[in-house]
């Protein structure tokens, strides 16, 4: 830990400055232990990728800031689902705007199961409420990989990933700037191939939002098969397909904040020993956190 000092603080400009820039961010706040949901922010309507748990502080944040704004005007959400796994859906019955009538909710994936899975977790005996009870307007639309679509302004297109059950990445692109969100998903020993397909799919993005959930040597050797990938594979991918900034994202949900802080640390060297003069900045997803792009 850094050394602080005796430090005599007397405003609180001082102290806030002295939490946000001395101390680690373990001491300082948490990781947090939401499950996966992103919001891409641009315009009025809202981009989300996933619904886990996260979606519930989203949800009530948009609640907030409208009435801070004294604004009736209704919502628009885009969900964009990677997967049907339980923590990247959990999350919907608990995201107040979806019960909230003239808001629209617009729910996109490329499973047929889509919307049955949907109903099915709101069904009895699961949740009092069933997704029909929900009083926004909430539509389900099934996606094709290999197509482009034009979605709240974006271009987006997604990506078939290697994971239990399969899974999709996303890549969204509007005004040059690109965001891939890239989770549950397993890079193998073809990630090495110069035509691996997902360097294209990450190639220069402004923010790759990317699994690591594991550090390489559980990766490898004890959970080989289980869908997620390492830090070391994202710097990597990240490196050769010069994207700008890497998320390690879907971290390991028993890791605490020390390990998790460290597990940063670690990739971040890791960067120096493997492209010392790369410009690529590295984050660890914790519940809260905004990048801008
Ligand atoms: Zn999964
Ligand atoms: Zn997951």
């Amino acid at each position: 830990m850094k050394e602080l000092g005796i430090k005599k603080l007397t405003t609180n400009e001082e102290l806030k400055g002295l939490i946000e820039k001395d101390l680690p961010f373990p001491v300082r706040g948490t990781y947090g232990c939401n499950t996966s949901c992103v919001e891409i922010r641009d315009g009025k309507e809202n981009i989300l990728c996933d619904a886990g748990t996260g979606l519930r502080d989203f949800g009530n944040y948009v609640l907030q800031s409208s009435s801070q704004m004294k604004s009736a005007q209704p919502h628009t959400f885009h969900i964009f689902i990677s997967h049907l796994h339980w923590d990247h859906i959990q999350g919907f019955p608990f995201f107040v705007p979806a019960y909230m009538p003239g808001n629209h909710v617009h729910i996109y994936g490329f499973y047929h199961e889509l919307e049955q899975a949907f109903v099915r977790q709101q069904d009895p005996p699961y949740f009092p409420v069933p997704l029909k009870g929900m009083k926004a307007s909430i539509t389900f639309t099934m996606l094709e990989q290999g197509h482009e679509y034009e979605i709240a302004g974006f271009k987006v297109r997604g990506i078939k990933q290697n994971h239990p059950g399969d899974s999709y990445g996303y890549r969204f692109e509007k005004g040059g700037k690109s965001i891939v969100y890239s989770t549950d998903s397993e890079h193998q020993k073809d990630a090495d191939n110069e035509d691996y397909p997902f360097l294209n799919f990450f190639r220069n993005a402004d923010v790759l939002i990317f699994d690591a959930q594991y550090p390489l040597v559980d990766a490898i050797h004890m959970k080989e098969n289980w869908g997620h990938s390492s830090n070391l594979v994202g710097v990597e991918l990240s490196v050769k397909a010069n994207v700008k900034r890497l998320c390690i994202f879907h971290t390991e949900p028993t890791c605490d904040d020390e390990t998790l802080h460290q597990f940063l640390e670690d990739t971040r060297r890791y960067l120096q020993i493997y492209a010392e003069s790369s410009p690529l900045d590295i984050d660890l997803a914790y519940d809260g956190l905004e990048i801008e792009v």
